[in-house]
């Protein structure tokens, strides 16, 4: 794909924004020297930002005997992005200001027998209302949604969640419609969203070839290049759970047998640690935290799932590594978090064995830290990408 001066110019608006909201209170002339583009692009740029309302000067600092430079940061008083973490049994909805720090949340819990969009869509609206009764009077710029399963981005449609059994399901136009906002809503996958949230803010800032491994009820990729995500012709890139391991394996929810997934999806996990004598009850994740806490007191059964998870986790990761060569690869997910600290020594001891030398050596390995909902950060920075993409209609005003 070639990259046209819009792509660049809004590449290098959101270099500058990241250092912004890192390093503020700074200085044009030292997020130039930060980002490595001239003083007088960053100079455009920020004009620009300040235009849109993104950017204030917020003082002036000494430069040793010129003029004194004029400090700048994200505009934190100014309006607000959205972003919704949608999964199976809950909606997480966050309000971000521009320097992407949480202001305000709301949680809404879902049954396992609401699965309509009109239920779905219900909840995000009930989550809404709280906060915007909260917010009072200031702006909402845009709204990012994270909804399991196949999404088309351009004309936000679901177009098949497996959890739910939608098929071509128009849920942008029935949000927009039930939310009554005049604001742009942008529709994603968690893969896609988590994503976005390591590059703008996790440790896929500055990566050149990322992957982010993501670990949950149901396993993904997330694949950025050039500090861009990649979706694939249709948006399906990096639906790494659904790459077959063995074709003769479990049956897989997608339909097809021995896929990663399958192996390495929590109810797989859970339903090894059953077959190995453990104890699954209760909701997913307290049997994941029963697992990792059997594990932690050396009971066998927990010990045998953990290495034989591992090992197809190992084999899998192994062909992502194989095919893609990334510079660092990161472990989410809820599933990473809970059981991390079994799981992801066995893994990485387990890697060698399956992947090739050279791309194995070439991979860092991570497991996200991060305290923050990911998916509902990555969301929202979808809003403020779609929001800096106005940029180009203002530049080119301003510069005409
Ligand atoms: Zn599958």
């Amino acid at each position: 794909m070639k990259s046209t001066s819009r792509d660049i110019r809004l590449r290098n608006c959101f270099a500058v924004l990241r250092h912004l909201i890192a390093d503020a209170p700074t200085s044009r002339q030292i997020l130039a020297r930060e980002t490595d583009l001239s003083v007088a692009t960053v100079s455009n740029l920020v004009t620009d930002l300040i235009e849109l309302g993104v950017v204030v000067e917020v003082g002036r600092e000494d430069s040793g005997g010129g003029r004194p430079r004029a400090l700048l940061a994200p505009h934190a008083g100014g309006g607000v992005m959205i972003g919704v973490d949608v999964a199976e049994t809950y909606v997480q909805l966050e309000a971000y200001d521009l320097a992407l720090t949480v202001v305000d949340r709301a949680e809404e819990r879902m049954e396992a027998s609401e699965t309509s969009p009109d239920q779905v869509i219900g909840h995000i609206a009930a989550a809404m209302d709280q906060v915007r009764g909260r917010l009072g009077d200031r702006a909402i710029l845009g709204v990012g949604v994270s909804l399991p399963g196949q999404v088309d981005v351009t004309w936000g449609v679901s177009g098949f969640a497996p959890n739910w059994d939608w098929h071509d399901v128009p849920f942008r136009r029935l949000l927009t419609e039930r939310l009554r906002l005049d604001v742009p809503v942008y529709l994603d996958n968690p893969l896609k969203t988590i994503t976005v949230g390591e590059l703008w803010f996790g440790d896929g800032r500055g990566v050149d070839r990322l992957a982010v491994l993501i670990l949950g009820t149901g396993v993904g990729a997330g694949l950025a290049f050039g500090g861009q995500l990649y979706r694939g012709a249709t948006n399906s890139a990096g639906e790494w759970g659904h790459t077959t391991i063995d074709p003769a394996g479990p049956q897989c929810r997608c339909g097809a047998t021995g896929c990663i997934e399958a192996y390495v999806g929590a109810p797989a996990i859970l339903r090894q640690w059953d077959e190995f004598g453990g104890r699954a009850a209760g909701s997913q994740t307290e049997a994941m935290a029963a697992l990792a806490a059997a594990w932690e007191a050396g009971e066998p059964a927990a010990v045998r799932t953990v290495e034989t998870v591992a090992e197809s986790l190992a084999a899998g990761a192994a062909n992502l590594l194989n095919l893609v060569n990334p510079d660092l690869v990161v472990l989410d997910g809820w599933v990473t978090a809970a059981l991390g600290d079994a799981l992801v020594p066995e893994f990485e001891r387990r890697l060698a064995a399956h992947a090739l030398e050279a791309p194995l050596k070439a991979a860092r390995l991570k497991r996200n830290t991060q305290e923050r909902n990911m998916v509902a950060l990555g969301a929202a920075a979808l809003a403020l990408e779609g929001h800096l993409n106005r940029l180009n209609t203002v530049g080119s005003r301003s510069r005409r």
